[in-house]
């Protein structure tokens, strides 16, 4: 029986969830759906002067709104720190750590030395090997007896064979002289303690693998497979920064992107499926491998967002695109739809979604959804409402009054009518567009009387046909 997947996301709590931790935290939760096996988050706040409670906070806000569930108890690893002691005074026992009694002046002096005679800086305690009976009664780290001959090989699932020399690897540090311990020796065992089969980061972590593996070593525990993907890069090559624009995922759903579009996009931004641009949660999760991650930095693209984003409005069933537009209107602080809008908008939701690339666009659509009587007409459209058009409104509104509400419908009465003025259509839609919705780019005029109905839509025709 094979061993079930599990992968984890392990963010440091000192900010908000940004792209590159968002795209992490998806690769792991696609990897482990994939599999069938578990998905977990640690927040790794051993870290105590920058980890803040707030900035926990923010991730668990933004994974809620990637969509991307975890599997289990968010784990803490500042809590587990019992733990991690205890492993290192385990590996102590088994002689694959010791203590080191060098003061601070002692490592300076060495490396001082090590410098003026060309050789290596890395620390070499005088302590690795010395008999326990000679140990002073005087603070102590504790150090990992890193190996110093041949070399460390991380078989990475995304970088291929990685080899670091032993020698340049030093004996780091496990238990600091307070007795706490380090973060390195933290994430091993929090990765093997929770049975985590893949380690899927960013490749800022891959000298990290080196000395993690260490521990594993040393343990005799076995590895997990390590895939490190490349950072995301901007548009010019350079790593993604504030210069680029938004870093974090909330600033993303501000600026009304659906999280099934942001899902869909941060998957593409380094792994690829064939040619695959457009795809559902479900296909993502059929196709995600680790062999489909590149190499290469992939480069954030506003254009590539925005159009795979659009996709995801087109298709998205109405429900679920309303749902995640009032998450987005309390998000940003606009007002929540009332009921009546919400079932126009409900009515609506099949012209809105057409070509709205992201939920500003759409509500700029639904202008005449949001827009109640009076309603205000803007300069532009306030054009086509001369004293000509409004005579004309006036005398559409009783063949209105009396047709049968739909498309077909409407439009032979909307034409016959414009015939008999010896006119086209195509003259009314301009008066039509700014009674009904005060602009003149809007949806389609039968789409508008549609969905606003018989009442509303004579009711606006009126008031523009009376407006002075
Ligand atoms: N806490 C690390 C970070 O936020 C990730 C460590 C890991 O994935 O092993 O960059």
């Amino acid at each position: 029986m094979s061993v079930p997947v599990v992968t984890r996301f392990a963010p440091s709590p000192t900010g908000y969830l940004h792209i590159g931790g968002a795209r992490t935290a998806l690769f792991n939760y696609l990897f482990a759906r994939r599999h069938g096996g578990s998905f977990l988050l640690r927040i790794e706040d051993t870290d105590r002067a920058r980890s803040t409670p707030e900035a926990t906070e923010a991730i668990l806000e933004g994974m809620a709104w990637m969509g991307l569930a975890h599997d289990g108890e968010v784990v803490s690893q500042f809590a587990r720190a019992p733990r991690h002691v205890e492993v290192a005074h385990a590996m102590l026992a088994a002689g694959a750590a010791y203590k080191c009694f060098a003061t601070q002046e002692e490592i300076q002096t060495f490396r001082d030395t090590a410098k003026a005679e060309g050789r290596s800086t890395l620390f070499r305690s005088p302590w690795r090997d010395a008999d326990p009976a000679s140990h002073p009664d005087a603070p102590f780290v504790v150090r990992i007896k890193a190996p110093r001959e041949g070399a460390t090989v991380i078989r990475d699932a995304v970088q291929g064979d990685v080899t670091i020399r032993n020698d340049q690897l030093d004996d780091m540090v496990l238990l600091r002289s307070d007795g706490t311990p380090v973060y390195m020796l933290a994430v091993a065992v929090d990765d093997h303690d929770s049975g985590v089969t893949h380690v899927i980061r960013g490749d800022d972590h891959l000298n990290n693998a080196a000395r993690q593996m260490m521990i594993y070593a040393a343990m005799g525990w076995p590895l997990p497979i390590y895939a490190h993907i490349p950072l995301i890069h901007g548009p010019d090559g350079k790593k993604l920064s504030k210069r680029h624009g938004a870093l974090g995922v909330a600033e993303y759903r501000d600026m009304g992107y659906p999280a099934a579009g942001m899902r869909n996009y941060l998957a593409r931004l380094g792994w690829s499926h064939g040619d695959a641009e457009f795809f559902t949660d479900a296909q993502a999760i059929e196709w995600f491998d680790l062999e489909g991650i590149g190499k290469s930095p992939a480069r954030f693209d506003f254009k590539k967002l925005d159009n795979v984003s659009g996709q995801h409005i087109a298709t998205m069933p109405d429900a679920a695109l309303l749902h995640e537009l009032d998450g987005f209107l309390a998000a940003t602080g606009m007002p929540a739809l009332t009921q009546g809008q919400r079932s126009l908008m409900a009515a609506g939701m099949y012209c809105l979604k057409e070509r709205a690339r992201t939920f500003p666009e759409l509500l700029d659509k639904a202008q005449f959804i949001v827009n109640s009587r009076p309603v205000e007409i803007d300069e532009k459209a306030a054009k086509h409402l001369d004293d000509v058009s409004r005579g004309i409104l006036n005398e559409l509104t009783p063949h209105l009054q009396t047709a049968t509400w739909d498309r077909n419908s409407l439009e032979a009465t909307a034409n016959d009518f414009a015939e008999a003025k010896g006119t086209k259509f195509g003259k009314l839609a301009g008066p039509m567009r700014a009674a009904l919705a005060g602009r003149s780019a809007t949806p389609s005029v039968f789409d508008m009387m549609l969905v606003l109905g018989r009442d509303e839509t004579l009711a606006r025709l009126t008031d523009a046909a009376n407006g002075g």
